[in-house]
């Protein structure tokens, strides 16, 4: 894939990048590397101190960093203000909580003195995708540069403006040269990167494929990774939800990010006794929702972020219903305009057995299944390959109590929205990958957890 620009609500390509040259990648480590030996010695206070200014530049400037956003990858400038705004506070967290995350942890034992300590692994290559282009970097950049690691950027080929972006904000906060560096380079010179001797672990956000080739490149080098893929979370409504409530977060819920999110709601789960009454509620709410330029901020839905994506969601659908599934409204790409618009789409009546049951749908199509009690919501729930984030709607203790513990999946919500916040711990279990990112969990994933000793 061509490392370019290209507007996907006009398909006009705005600007074209040259991939790296071996030897300036290779420059590139010598100078991660190098930076590690230094910034490693720094001190909590002072990479505080830079982690904050990140969040500043990130706040003064959201909206060009929004515009970047938008005109890459076709998100509605309104979530991508948010989006700025999100990275300025996980950006804030971190400044404010790493030093006490990574503090020595006291522990009795037969030594005169025994305790954990937690010391930075190197340079660690981070593989990103372009659905939260600054998201997904910035909860990546803030735990690992606050444990005194630095930090690789292998981008998605669609946003390397955000890339470059994100490089000048650490810069310009005053980290030292090398600590965050972007490097724009093709999926095909991941493996490589890895085989380098000065990486010292790796975590992608992404599809299953690229997820299992990174982890098999770094098992070859017993090398640690940590893996957030694909999901098709379940959103469960049981008789007793306020139905009102769970129909407009389940628009939400499905929308975000013009359905192009890992933990958006992907399956409604739905009991028999409300079904006729949540799909007529989600069908007013679905059909209410403006789609359109993504820059302009009234709009609700932009396009999808490239031809390819579009062309896999407009085949899935069909597929869909190919094999006996009906439409309730949407259905096809919009074919009045130039881009990859879909639009709000809705599905009922899946046949057992259809391949909707097990994929991931990655794009505003929401689909309906109907369930005759909470037994076969939660055994529908778990019958994908996935297990990221699920969310649920019940006003009843037992019902409530059973889905926490039975659901199979990184997160459990109770009548409301997945969603990632610094202070919890995000990831999933399955196929939707290993590890975790944010809280205390995510700065103790990239770090040596030293045991020490002393007679
Ligand atoms: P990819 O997984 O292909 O891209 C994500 C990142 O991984 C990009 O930086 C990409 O680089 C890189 N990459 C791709 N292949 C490899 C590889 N073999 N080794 C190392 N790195 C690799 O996602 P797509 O953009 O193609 O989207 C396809 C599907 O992935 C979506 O439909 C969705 O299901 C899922 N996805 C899930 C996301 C999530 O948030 N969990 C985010 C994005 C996608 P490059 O761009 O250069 O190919």
């Amino acid at each position: 894939m061509a490392i370019a620009t290209i507007n996907p609500a006009t398909g006009e390509l705005v600007k074209t990048f040259e991939p790296l040259k071996d030897a300036e990648i290779a420059a590139k480590l010598d100078v991660a590397q190098k930076a590690f030996e230094e910034y490693r010695k720094t001190s909590f206070e002072l990479r505080s101190r830079w982690m904050l200014s990140c969040a500043d530049i990130l706040d003064k400037e959201k909206v060009k960093f929004a515009e970047l956003m938008t005109l890459e990858m076709g998100k509605p400038l309104k979530a991508a203000i948010a989006e700025a705004e999100k990275c300025a506070a996980v950006c804030r967290y971190y400044a404010e909580n790493a030093e006490n995350f990574l503090a020595d942890v006291p522990v009795k034992t037969d030594a005169s003195q025994s305790f954990v300590k937690y010391q930075p692994l190197g340079v660690i290559l981070a593989v990103m995708p372009w659905n939260f282009p600054f998201w997904q970097v910035f909860r990546f950049v803030a735990p690992a540069l606050m444990a005194g690691n630095v930090g690789l950027l292998k981008h998605a080929s669609n946003v390397p403006q955000c890339a470059l972006a994100i490089e000048e904000i650490v810069q310009r906060a005053g980290f030292p040269t090398g600590v965050f560096q972007t490097l724009l380079i093709g999926a095909a010179k991941v493996a490589d990167l890895i085989a380098d001797d000065r990486v010292k672990a790796a975590t992608l956000t992404g599809s299953e494929p690229a997820g299992a080739s990174l982890a098999a490149a770094a098992g070859k080098q017993i090398k640690k990774t940590l893996l957030e893929l694909g999901g098709s979370d379940p959103f469960i409504v049981l008789a007793s939800a306020d139905l009102e409530a769970a129909a407009v977060t389940a628009t939400t819920a499905r929308m975000l990010n013009s359905g192009q999110s890992c933990i958006a709601a992907k399956r409604f789960i739905v009991v028999e006794a409300i079904a006729d009454k949540f799909e007529q509620l989600l069908l007013e709410k679905f059909e209410a929702l403006k789609v359109g330029d993504p820059m302009h901020p009234d709009t609700d839905l932009g396009p999808l972020a490239t031809p390819d994506l579009l062309k896999e969601l407009d085949q899935q659908v069909q597929t869909c219903v190919k094999e006996g599934a009906k439409v309730l409204t949407g259905g096809y790409p919009l074919s009045d305009r130039p881009g990859n618009f879909y639009p709000p789409t809705i599905i009922t009546k899946i046949p057992p057995g259809s391949s909707a049951e097990q994929e991931e749908f990655f794009g505003p199509v929401a689909l309906l299944f109907r369930v005759p009690d909470i037994d076969v919501a939660i055994k529908v729930a778990n019958s994908t390959p996935f297990g990221l984030g699920a969310s649920a709607w019940t006003n009843n203790e037992q019902e409530r109590d059973r889905l926490i513990s039975e659901i199979e999946a990184g997160a459990v919500f109770i009548n409301g929205m997945v969603k990632s916040d610094p202070r919890l711990p995000f990831g999933g279990i399955k196929r939707s990958g290993y590890g975790r990112e944010l809280s205390i969990q995510g700065i103790q994933e990239f770090v040596n957890v030293k045991t020490v000793w002393v007679k």
